[in-house]
């Protein structure tokens, strides 16, 4: 008995396959298959060829360092760091040398960027001496993600050593979140008029939110030219405001990421899933996210002692999925008159 899956998904997963623009109904029906059908593990199929032909068989690691932990009056529902999660009473600002020992650990194994999150009112102009600090100890790309920011900072973030900033309009912002909705696509532009490389993802995603809304962000990275958005999914700590919704699976989050790479269609340069899974590096991902540091999802400290992935473990993940983590990066690789250039000298 051959394989056999409905005419119009059929239909839908050629066009994918080819780069071509995928309409919101599309999106929406592919969002809805069953799980267990052969419709669902042929778009998985398709969005993982697309990816392992368009980025080249590349598995990127780009390796997360949180500089801080504090008691975040920012108080967004789905984080630990919030002060109302009351998981953190004290704030711990990790040393320079801890800093700089992941980021040498980070470039040791390979990773392709160090992402460097701050808490939602963590110092703008301490950020700025870390990148100086990194960008003058390792030669890995930086990537920022903190607060919403106006073009002069955006400019600072460029001189300091930043070539990215990972900036995401969250699911249930406004609502989970004291954030405007129009705040944060601001933010998106002006990271992209001052010319640093945009990083996005569709998270957190949890059993609550609309399919809607779920296909509105990934439509709005692709309109912004995101250099990744993948998925990740909404993981509930202890005591977690959110813990009653539950949280999706690995395999409804595999589903969300073949989906979220058809829609991208040619635009993104990698495509990352959270927290690391294998289903997704075979779904159409493959960026991963080791992590140290403080994390919004761990109740430690350090989430490299507890939740986070190392990056030996990425790129062991990577190995058993078919990914080579040893490539040059495709995220930080611009072109100049046919040459090659990194993104962090060119900026
Ligand atoms: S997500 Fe950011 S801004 Fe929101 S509570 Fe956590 S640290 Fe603060």
């Amino acid at each position: 008995m051959g394989w056999k899956i409905a005419t119009e998904v059929s239909n839908i997963l050629l066009k994918g396959s080819q780069c071509g623009d995928l309409s919101r109904e599309e999106a929406l029906l592919l969002l809805r298959l069953d799980l267990h059908s052969p419709e669902t593990y042929a778009l998985m199929e398709t969005a993982d060829a697309l990816s392992r032909e368009l980025f080249a068989g590349k598995g990127e690691n780009h390796f997360h360092i949180g500089v801080n932990v504090t008691p975040c009056p920012l108080n967004c529902n789905f984080c630990s760091l919030a002060v109302k999660a009351g998981i953190f009473t004290e704030s711990v600002e990790f040393s320079e040398e801890k800093i700089l020992q992941w980021a040498r650990e980070a470039e040791d194994g390979g990773a392709d960027s160090l992402n460097i999150m701050t808490t939602g009112t963590y110092s703008f102009e301490r950020l700025l001496e870390v990148g100086r600090l990194l960008k003058s100890a390792v030669s890995t790309p930086l990537v920022a993600n903190t607060r919403d920011i106006n073009h002069r900072e955006g400019e600072e973030l460029l001189n300091a050593g930043f070539v990215g900033a990972y900036h995401a309009l969250r699911l249930g912002e406004g609502r989970d979140t004291p954030f405007k909705r129009e705040k944060r696509i601001h933010t998106i532009q002006v990271i992209r008029d001052v010319g640093l490389l945009w990083m996005n993802c569709v998270e957190p995603v949890g059993p609550e939110h609309a399919l809607e809304e779920i296909v509105d962000l990934m439509f709005l990275a692709k309109a912004y030219g995101a250099t990744y958005s993948g998925v990740m999914r909404r993981i509930n700590f202890p005591g977690s405001p959110m813990e009653h919704f539950g949280m999706v699976s690995e395999l409804e989050l595999a589903r969300m990421v073949a989906v979220s790479r058809l829609v991208m269609a040619h635009v993104p340069k990698a495509h990352c899933t959270h927290e690391p899974n294998s289903l997704s590096l075979i779904a159409g991902a493959n960026l991963l996210f080791p992590e140290k540091g403080s994390s919004p999802r761990d109740n430690q400290p350090d989430t490299g002692k507890n939740r986070g992935f190392g990056i030996f473990e990425a790129r062991r993940m990577h190995g058993e999925t078919g990914w080579d983590p040893g490539l040059p990066s495709n995220c930080f690789v611009l072109r100049t008159n046919g040459k090659r250039v990194s993104a962090q000298h060119a900026a």
